[in-house]
């Protein structure tokens, strides 16, 4: 089942000072047959922990266009091993927060909801904390600050895309399909591929040990330089 149709049943009850702890017990469960989505700053951050560039680790380990994580045959995560999860230091916002969903309101207003447990879960629900108190010790912070700042580029790529061609918003939940459908390995754009970004700016970030926050620097500057530039040629 696909992320997004786990986070559309949710009823987003909870802020951050709801009671609220969960005491994971490594049965993995949540780890098979789940759609990953990964951004551009996760895929930098898997990358890096697992020295490759952003380019290899799109190619080798997602699908979807680069949006997805890929997984086995009998649908693990490709990154779960026989020790649980081999990335776990960096491993994604939605494996962070799970088993908890965050939903942010076009007002900016923040809620959270429980996610359905797998029925054979071994974690533990409890109200022994609170929401916030499970966040950080997370480390979920960076993770939605990053949201925030790709959800900003993303919406002016949005707007920029309507001023080009309004009927091509009407077209967006079939590129959204034809996205999901490239086969693993499809070689994603730039909007995805930080270490391209960065290459096509002259410098390679891994041999220049360009910073995971200077990379996205980077990678946001230029997507917003040419949207500035298409825009100013409309
Ligand atoms: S990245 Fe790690 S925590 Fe997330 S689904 Fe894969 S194995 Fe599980």
């Amino acid at each position: 089942m696909a992320y997004g149709d786990l986070v559309s049943r949710v009823d987003f009850n909870m802020k951050r000072d709801s009671p609220f702890s969960y005491a994971c017990h490594a049965c993995n469960r949540c780890c098979r047959n789940k759609a990953i989505r990964v951004s551009p700053y996760e895929i930098l951050r898997l990358a890096r922990y697992l020295g490759i560039s952003t380019t290899q680790f799109i190619a080798n380990h997602t699908e979807a266009g680069g949006t997805v994580l890929r997984t086995n045959e009998n649908g693990d995560c490709g990154f779960l091993g026989e020790r649980g999860c081999s990335v776990h230091p960096d491993r994604p916002l939605a494996c962070r927060i799970y088993p908890l969903a965050r939903w942010v309101s076009p007002d900016g207003e923040e809620s959270f909801g429980h996610l359905t447990p797998h029925p054979h879960t071994a974690g533990i629900y409890g109200t022994s904390g609170t929401v916030q108190d499970y966040l950080d010790h997370q480390q979920l912070a960076p993770f939605f600050e990053m949201s925030e700042r790709y959800g900003k580029l993303y919406q002016a790529m949005v707007d920029l895309l309507e001023k080009l061609d309004p009927d091509e918003l009407d077209r967006r939940p079939e590129r959204r399909a034809a996205i999901d459908e490239l086969p693993a390995g499809t070689l994603a754009s730039m909007w995805v591929d930080i270490d391209l970004t960065i290459a096509h700016a002259n410098m390679n970030s891994r041999d220049q040990h360009v910073s995971v926050e200077e990379a996205i620097n980077i990678h946001i500057q230029s997507i917003e330089v040419w949207i500035q530039s298409a825009a100013s040629n409309l």
